[in-house]
């Protein structure tokens, strides 16, 4: 079987590179992503990783505690840039050629955003990590996954989280709710469903480009959802329950 995407952005969250632990980085868990990764890539699919920062700090929890709220903004945008070394250091150490590039300059570790120059990478069979977000205060890293995917003309967003889709409820309180297969954007955001924020749906929707979400906790998904099977929920103009 051959893969359905050629060109995928992967929004981790921060969350995501946390395991079980309650702050930071779980190495276990960074490498086990990295060498899905590395999989993919070598099938030949070009990977692009926005990575988040909540495992580290949240603007909206500084700005609760009485941080300026784009200071606050832009010390999650470095948490997010730390998350991309590691990232970084782990699919390197299992033999795949990475790039990161950051929003905010940092040219001593990481090249400056270029989005001619990251297409170029995924042409020649880089990973590129997209480190500091969007580089703006009050965006998300998924804002910033919608932004990225559409400027490098990618097939798919993959929404990595610890769920293995969306529901009509939820599945913890009602054991009858149903996972759907699909979903339209519209439905998503006139439901409020949390998929990704309602700015990043909105972007997705104007540049028709799917979302596939999907638990990254499971062995090998990341793989199966680069072919395409139906692991979780896609985004898109239809709806149907599985
Ligand atoms: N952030 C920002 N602008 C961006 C992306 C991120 O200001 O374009 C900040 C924001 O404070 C956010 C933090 O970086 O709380 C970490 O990103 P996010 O919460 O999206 O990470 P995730 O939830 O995916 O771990």
């Amino acid at each position: 079987m051959g893969n359905a995407y050629k060109r995928v952005l992967l929004k981790l969250s921060g969350e995501a590179l946390m395991g079980d632990l309650s702050y930071g980085i779980e190495a276990a868990v960074v490498q086990s992503i990295a060498q899905e990764v590395g999989e993919v890539v070598r099938q030949g699919v070009q990977i692009a990783i926005v990575v988040g920062g909540g495992n580290i700090f949240r603007g909206i929890k500084g700005a609760s505690a009485g941080m300026d709220r784009a200071t606050a903004d832009y010390v999650g945008m470095l948490a997010t840039i730390m998350n991309a070394m590691t990232l970084q250091d782990a699919l390197e150490q299992l033999g795949t050629v990475t790039r990161v590039q950051t929003a905010i300059s940092m040219q001593e570790i990481a090249e400056p955003y270029i989005r001619r120059r990251a297409i170029r990478h995924l042409e020649k069979g880089r990973v590129v990590i997209f480190g500091g977000g969007s580089g703006n205060p009050f965006f998300t890293t998924d804002t910033t996954a919608a932004l990225r995917a559409a400027e490098i003309n990618a097939d798919v967003v993959f929404k990595a989280t610890q769920v293995d889709g969306v529901y009509d409820s939820d599945p913890k309180l009602n054991p009858e709710a149903k996972r759907f297969s699909s979903l339209t954007y519209g439905h998503v955001l006139s439901h409020d469903l949390r998929v990704m924020d309602g700015t990043a749906i909105a972007l997705c929707k104007d540049n028709n480009i799917p979302i596939m979400v999907f638990d990254l906790s499971v062995p090998g998904n990341i793989c199966r959802a680069v072919m395409g099977e139906s692991i979780g929920t896609i985004v898109g103009e239809s709806c149907e329950i599985s």
